[in-house]
């Protein structure tokens, strides 16, 4: 059993390492001073030109994305090390394009939706969102509502999104719909290409959450697509939507690691540094504890993030580690961060330091792509056998 990385992996991570150091880490002061003055969390237009140029001359673009339409065609464990240096920033870079939803376009395009959406999107020439979320599903998107009715050669989708995330912004969302209201779930969801701006595709408010993100409620009024823009099969949106949200779900996974070791070296740094009663913090138990715990958790959710990518590479079932990864990794992080601001005292409440971006960040994502609480009932449902 090899725990190492390949070569070719290792000096991927490390390149992505130097681009963080290099690039995005300098930016981020701007970054947390924009945000602590109200103006949202971004990088500014010329910045991310400019780290664009970059990172694509760098040949990081399209790591995951198929060979045939200009990418690398990497696995999921070469991109959990490049997560997980990502993660290591609050600069809010994402690397062209956005994973999650590639693999679910990938999982269903057909040769017309591969050229007019595909190739488009690994280039980083479009940014896309998806719509699942309803007011009365969200846990559970088998409980939704939105209603597509075929017209002709047409869809017209009617019903009301939330919570969904780049909605004002993405040049095209993946929404998902019943087209068979007895179905439901099982062979009754399907998905679809809604272009930006298409009429009836009603951005109806920004919802600003903790962690800088904004989320966006949608009105679908009798908004007509075409019969070419399905998405994979009527009534059989499910499954790869469900891919999707498994790739999403690693990438989080990672994601916790690279921003609990940043918070883990950040008390490494200050502990010894401040004095309090005579004594520098790093002598305390307490702060002993918070190091050695964060250390051990961290280990262990890297280690559990690479077996559940190499299982998925390898073609396994990894419903259940996706479950535990997910709710194990967000939560240890979430609880490494609570630690470094705690240790860092006033400091650690500050918008002068990451950490509160971090942690509300890891906040909201032990709620998104499934909360913590569904994925352990998932993992324990499927241990005893239960079914609800
Ligand atoms: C920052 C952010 C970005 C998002 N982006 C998108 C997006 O782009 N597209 C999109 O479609 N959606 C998006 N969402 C929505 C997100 O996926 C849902 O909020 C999430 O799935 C939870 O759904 P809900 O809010 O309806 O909570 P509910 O399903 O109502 O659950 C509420 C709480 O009930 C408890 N609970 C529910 N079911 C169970 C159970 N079976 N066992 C035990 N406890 C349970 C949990 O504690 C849970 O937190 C985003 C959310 C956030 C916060």
């Amino acid at each position: 059993m090899d725990f190492e990385l390949s070569e070719e992996h290792r000096m991927l991570k490390d390149l992505v390492a130097r681009f963080v150091k290099d690039q995005l880490a300098p930016l981020e002061p701007k970054v947390l001073a924009a945000e602590a003055a109200g103006q949202g969390l971004h990088i500014p237009e010329a910045d991310r030109k400019r780290l664009d140029a970059v990172s694509r001359e760098l040949g990081l673009w399209g790591l995951d994305a198929p060979e045939d339409v200009g990418g690398s065609n990497l696995p999921m464990v070469a991109m959990v090390g490049v997560e997980e240096e990502l993660a290591r920033t609050v600069t809010p870079y994402t690397l062209p394009p956005d994973s999650p939803n590639l693999k679910m376009l990938m999982a269903t395009v057909d040769e017309r939706q591969r050229v007019a959406y595909l190739a488009p999107y690994v280039a980083g020439e479009t940014i896309s969102a998806i719509g699942i979320s309803e007011p009365g599903a969200g846990g559970d998107p088998a409980g939704m509502k939105t209603y597509a009715e075929r017209d002709g050669d047409d869809w017209v989708i009617n019903g009301r999104k939330i919570w969904i995330s780049r909605a004002a912004d993405a040049d095209f969302t993946i929404l998902m719909a019943l087209t068979d209201r007895n179905r439901g779930a099982r062979g009754g969801i399907s998905a679809f290409l809604v272009d930006k701006g298409s009429p009836g595709f009603n951005v109806v408010r920004p919802i600003p959450m903790v962690g800088g993100a904004v989320t966006y409620e949608v009105v679908l009024e009798d908004l007509r697509v075409p019969g070419w823009k399905l998405l994979g099969t009527e009534g059989n949106g499910f499954a790869p939507m469900q891919t999707r949200l498994s790739t999403r779900r690693i990438q989080m996974a990672a994601w916790s690691v690279g921003m609990a070791q940043r918070a883990l070296e950040m008390i490494l740094e200050y502990a010894p540094q401040r004095v309090t009663f005579g004594v520098p913090l790093s002598e305390r138990q307490a702060i002993q504890w918070w190091v050695a715990d964060a250390a051990t958790k961290i280990h262990a959710a890297r280690l559990m993030t690479y077996d559940c990518a190499w299982k998925l590479d390898q073609g396994r079932d990894v419903r259940n580690e996706i479950s535990m990864i997910k709710a194990f990794a967000t939560e240890m992080a979430f609880e490494v961060v609570d630690h470094a601001m705690q240790t860092y005292g006033a400091m650690g409440m500050t918008k002068e330091l990451p950490l509160q971006l971090m942690a509300g960040k890891l906040r909201t994502m032990r709620i998104y792509d499934g909360p913590t609480e569904i994925h352990k009932w998932v993992v324990a449902r499927n241990l005893l056998g239960t079914r609800k």
